[in-house]
C-alpha cells in the first residue's frame, strides 16, 4: 500500500487527539502511526493515575475532547455511570478522564479501515532523509514517514537549585514525583519534604494522605504559593472591550476589576477565566522583554490563580494544614546534611526574614513542575533533535521553538515543512497550552493544516515496514 504516512510521536492527550482529527480530515490513503513508549496509550502522564482522588482541575463540562461537541465527555460519563454520572460542574478523577480518551481511540480502531496503526516504540531519533523522515525506534526498528508530529508532552522536573549532585544521587532524594518509587517504602510516621508548592505537590500530598501517612509533610518553594481554589460558575465578561497589550496596564486593569468584584461580593476566579480566550493573542503580541518580565515576576502568581485546585482537593489540603501535618515554607535551599540513619536535614533561607531554618526529612521529592528547558532534558529524542539542529529550544526555555502554525524551527530558525509539534511543548509560542480546552483546539487546527499539506506532497511514500 502506498500513501503518505504521518508519524505522531507520543500518545498522551495531545498525540491521541491530533491523531483522531487527522483521521477525520486527511485524504483517503493517508496512514497515521501513533507511537508511544509506554504500555498505556491515550492517557500520558496526567491521566495515567489510578488514584481516584487525583481530580481534574477543570470542570467536566469543559473537558470534551471536541470543540464542536461540547457535551461529548458528559455524554460518555452518562453512558457509563447512568443516573449517578457526575454533573457538568464536577471535578472527576483524572484516571476516569484517561478512560474517556482511551475509549475515543478504541472507537477509532473499531471503525477499522487500516488508516491508523498503534506502535509501542520509543522514538530515539528523527532525521530527514531523501525528502522523507526516518524515525529510529528502539529494538533496532525504524519507520519512514512523510511528516511527524512531536507530542512528547511533559518531562520530569529540573533539579531544584541548591541541591548539589551528591544530594541528587542520595537514597533519600527522588527526582521524579511520578515515578513508581517516589513514595515507595516510606515509613508512614517519617517526615517528608516536597520541593515545590504547585499542583504536583498537591497531588503528592493527596497520595500521602490516601496512603495513611501520619508523619509531617513539608512543602518548600521560593515563594511558598499554593494554587488557589476553584469556585463554581461561568467565566465573567472580560474586564474591558479592548484589553491593553502592555503588561503593567493589563495587570492594573485586572487588579482594579478584581477589587471592584470583591466589593460587590463576587469572586475573582471568573475574571481570570475571562482572559483565557485572549491569553494566546496577548502572549504573541507582547515584546520579548515584556515576556521575560512576565516570566520573572508574574508567572508564579499567574500559575496559582490560573491553575487552581478542585474544591474537594483544596478542602483536604486546608485540613492537613489546619491539623499541623502539612506546612508550607517559602525560601531557597542552602545546604543538606545526611544523618547516619539515612535521613537528611535540609537548611533553607527563609524568604520572610532571611533566617536559616532546618527541616529534617526521610525523603525529599522534587515536585517542581514539568521540566521544559530542552537544553537540560536528557531524553534521547530531544538530545538528537537539538544535536542535529532539526529543533531548538524556544527563547524563553518553555519548550521547543515553533511557528504559529506549529512547525518546528531548526537551529538556524528555518521552519520545517515536515516536523510539527503539539501540546505543552509549544508553550513558548502560545504560553497558554497546558489544559485540555487549549490543546484540543490546537490539535484540530494542526490536523486541518496538515490535511491541506498532504494533498500537495510530491511523492507517495511506501507504507511502514
Ligand atoms: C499531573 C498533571 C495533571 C494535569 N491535570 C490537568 C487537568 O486536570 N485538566 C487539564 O485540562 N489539564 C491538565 N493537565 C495538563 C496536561 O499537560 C494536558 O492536559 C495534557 O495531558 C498534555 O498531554 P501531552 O500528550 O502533550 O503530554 P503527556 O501527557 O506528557 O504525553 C506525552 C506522551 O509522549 C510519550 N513520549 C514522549 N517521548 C516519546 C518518545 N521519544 N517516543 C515515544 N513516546 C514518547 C510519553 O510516554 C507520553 O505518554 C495536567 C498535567 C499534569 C502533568
Amino acid at each position: 500500500m502506498a500513501g503518505p504516512v504521518i508519524a505522531v510521536i507520543g500518545a498522551g492527550f495531545s498525540g491521541t487527539l491530533v491523531t483522531l482529527h487527522l483521521l477525520r480530515r486527511c485524504p483517503p490513503g493517508t496512514r497515521v502511526v501513533l507511537l508511544e513508549r509506554n504500555r498505556r496509550f491515550a492517557c500520558g502522564q496526567a491521566y495515567a493515575t489510578d488514584n481516584a482522588n487525583h481530580l481534574l482541575n477543570v470542570p467536566a463540562a469543559r473537558m470534551s475532547a471536541f470543540r464542536d461537541r461540547p457535551d461529548d465527555f458528559l455524554q460518555w460519563l452518562r453512558g457509563r455511570e447512568g443516573e449517578d454520572a457526575p454533573g457538568p460542574q464536577s471535578f472527576v478523577s483524572r484516571g476516569l478522564y484517561g478512560d474517556y480518551i482511551r475509549h475515543l481511540l478504541n472507537a477509532e480502531l473499531g471503525r477499522g479501515g487500516g488508516a491508523l496503526a498503534l506502535e509501542r516504540a520509543d522514538v530515539l531519533a528523527l532525521d530527514p532523509q531523501d525528502g522523507e523522515l526516518r524515525l529510529t525506534l528502539d529494538r533496532g526498528r525504524c519507520l519512514r514517514a512523510s511528516m511527524a508530529i512531536l507530542a512528547v508532552g511533559n518531562f520530569p522536573p529540573e533539579p531544584p537549585p541548591g541541591l548539589d549532585a551528591a544530594s541528587r544521587a542520595a537514597p533519600w532524594y527522588r527526582a521524579d514525583p511520578w515515578a513508581a518509587d517516589a513514595l515507595a517504602g516510606l515509613d508512614p510516621d517519617a517526615p517528608v519534604l516536597l520541593v515545590g508548592t504547585g499542583l504536583t505537590t498537591v497531588d503528592l500530598v493527596v497520595s500521602l494522605l490516601d496512603a495513611g501517612h501520619r508523619g509531617p509533610i513539608h512543602a518548600l518553594s521560593r515563594r511558598g504559593l499554593l494554587p488557589r481554589i476553584h469556585v463554581p460558575g461561568a467565566p465573567a465578561s472580560p474586564p474591558s472591550t479592548s484589553l491593553p497589550t502592555d503588561l503593567l496596564a493589563l495587570l492594573r486593569l485586572v487588579r482594579r476589576e478584581a477589587a471592584r468584584r470583591a466589593q460587590e461580593g463576587l469572586p475573582w476566579q471568573p475574571l481570570v477565566d475571562s482572559l483565557r480566550p485572549f491569553t494566546q493573542d496577548l502572549w504573541q503580541t507582547l515584546p520579548a522583554a515584556e515576556k521575560a518580565r512576565f516570566l520573572r515576576h508574574l508567572r508564579p502568581w499567574w500559575d496559582v490563580h490560573r491553575h487552581r485546585m478542585a474544591g474537594p482537593v483544596a478542602a483536604r489540603i486546608a485540613a492537613a494544614r489546619a491539623s499541623g501535618q502539612l506546612s508550607i515554607h517559602a525560601g531557597r535551599i542552602r545546604a543538606t546534611e545526611e544523618a547516619a540513619d539515612g535521613s537528611v536535614t535540609l537548611a533553607f533561607r527563609r524568604r520572610s526574614d532571611g533566617a536559616t531554618q532546618a527541616l529534617a526529612a526521610a525523603r525529599v521529592i522534587n515536585c517542581a513542575g514539568p521540566g521544559c528547558d530542552y537544553d537540560r532534558i536528557s531524553d534521547p529524542l530531544v538530545r538528537h533533535l537539538l544535536a542535529t539542529g532539526l529543533g531548538r529550544p524556544d527563547p524563553f526555555r518553555l519548550g521547543l521553538d515553533v511557528t504559529p502554525a506549529n512547525a518546528l524551527r531548526g537551529r538556524d530558525g528555518a521552519m520545517s515543512r515536515q516536523v510539527f509539534a503539539v501540546g505543552p511543548v509549544t508553550k513558548g509560542a502560545f504560553w497558554e497550552m497546558t489544559a485540555v480546552p487549549d490543546i484540543r483546539r490546537q490539535c484540530e487546527t494542526l490536523a486541518e493544516h496538515l490535511a491541506g499539506l498532504i494533498g500537495a506532497l510530491p511523492v507517495a511514500i511506501p507504507a511502514p515496514a
